[in-house]
């Protein structure tokens, strides 16, 4: 299915936002007047609670409570408490799912752990199976794993993967959502067919979380990550998330055996006796102001709930990347962006991706084009080598911003904006 609206004029987008019954949710959000967002996928912008809540926790909480708040503010639950409300989003049961650490720690752990369950039961199996294109931080952690357990990673293309799930594949590990390209593997069949060929799988929910209803119980997932910071609109580097179905939960302990993952932490025994359930994958003491922060980013997307929730806000999203490959297409035709995201919508995730091909108009010129929309306030990223990346968070994007978006590349592209020496010069962080 390819969805298509067509929204010939600027009017039509403002009229499409009259309609928008979550519309609403944008209120929610400080945003810069100047500026149309469109990065939510890497960092999501900040709820207007969000500085509020941090100064309480700082002045009151730690300022006055001090040591105590730790039982008077809640402190030690806040990892249980938060997962319990990101389980609601990726359909997980209460109890099952935690917030610790960064999605690459996490995946160490819920890596770990398929792993060794998979050897107690088959040691033939020696393969982790993943995407070529995946996040380099899953790849780097997977590799180093199957160093550790005398394993191979082996990387394919998307298309390849269904071929590779066989007697020798341990586990499957995938990003849901490609971080490049935004096409969404079907996780309940991939999850199945690892299933009939033996393995377990594990799968990363960074650009999935917030961005699309997840049904993890109902797809038979094995283990996953997620990550706080985008979609979830947690704050700068915020506290990412694990889950591991109940039937693998206390299977193994987790490599990272920290004392808050222990059965009974404040009694200080010298030997390691892991908590039942998900929470033996918790390790050190929790990041209390980040997930504080990250409770505010979490209630901005469950504020959807009761205008219908992920359903509502996917359709949102589809219908904004919709309009945005179709005004691109229409109105840049001839620049050399190819779209790199899949047009059927049940495949894209909430971004859009164009290929900028090099050898037009004298360049590669991919990053340059990014930086120029950037400064006209159109705020996307750039993926070396070619891709420019533009996220849509529906809680907060109209559709005139869309209209707007277009016209700002148009207008770089048409002037060759982007050519100008200021935008050639290369940041550490694209
Ligand atoms: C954003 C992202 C990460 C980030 O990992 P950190 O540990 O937070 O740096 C990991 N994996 C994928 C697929 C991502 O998109």
């Amino acid at each position: 299915m390819t969805d298509s609206i067509t929204c010939v004029t600027r009017n039509d987008c403002v009229q499409l936002d009259a309609q928008d019954a979550l519309a609403p949710l944008r209120h929610q959000f400080s945003l810069p007047d100047s500026v149309i967002y469109l990065d939510g996928n890497s960092l999501g912008v900040l709820p207007k609670t969000a500085a509020a809540r941090a100064a309480q926790v700082v002045t009151e909480e730690w300022g006055v409570g001090l040591i105590r708040s730790w039982n008077t503010a809640g402190w030690i639950a806040l990892p249980q408490r938060i997962g319990n409300k990101i389980a609601r989003l990726v359909g997980a049961g209460e109890g099952e799912l935690v917030v610790a650490d960064s999605t690459s720690v996490n995946l160490f752990k819920v890596l770990s752990a398929a792993l060794r369950i998979i050897q107690t039961d088959a040691n033939q199996r020696k393969v982790i199976l993943s995407e070529r294109s995946n996040f380099p931080t899953d790849l780097y952690i997977a590799e180093s794993l199957a160093q550790q357990h005398g394993m191979t990673l082996k990387l394919v293309d998307a298309d390849e993967i269904t071929a590779h799930l066989n007697d020798k594949l341990a586990v499957l590990m995938l990003t849901q959502v490609n971080y490049r390209t935004g096409r969404v593997h079907d996780m309940a069949v991939l999850t199945a067919a690892a299933h009939q060929a033996g393995a377990l799988t594990v799968w990363d929910l960074a650009h999935s979380a917030g961005a699309l209803p997840v049904d993890l119980i109902g797809s038979g997932a094995d283990f996953a990550v997620g990550c706080g910071y985008k979609y979830l609109n947690g704050g700068p580097g915020a506290p990412a998330f694990v889950w591991a179905h109940p039937r693998h939960a206390e299977r193994f302990w987790q490599p990272l055996a920290g004392w808050l993952g222990h059965a009974a932490p404040f009694e200080f025994t010298s030997d390691y006796r892991p908590a039942p359930g998900i929470n033996r994958y918790l390790c050190g003491t929790p990041p209390v102001i980040s997930l504080a922060v990250l409770e505010c980013g979490l209630d901005s997307v469950l504020a959807a709930e009761p205008l219908g929730g992920m359903p509502a806000l996917r359709a949102k999203s589809l219908a904004l990347t919709a309009l945005f490959i179709e005004l691109v297409e229409a109105r840049c035709a001839g620049h050399g962006l190819t779209l790199a995201t899949p047009r059927a919508s049940e495949q894209r995730g909430s971004q859009v991706s164009f290929a900028r091909d090099t050898g037009v108009d004298g360049g590669e010129g991919g990053y340059a084009i990014m930086q120029a929309l950037i400064a006209r306030g159109v705020i996307g990223d750039f993926r070396a080598p070619d891709i420019l990346r533009f996220g849509f968070t529906p809680l907060y994007l109209r559709f005139v911003d869309v209209w707007d978006a277009v016209e700002h590349l148009v207008q770089v592209m048409q002037t060759s904006e982007w050519k100008q020496a200021r935008f050639q010069v290369r940041s550490s962080v694209t």
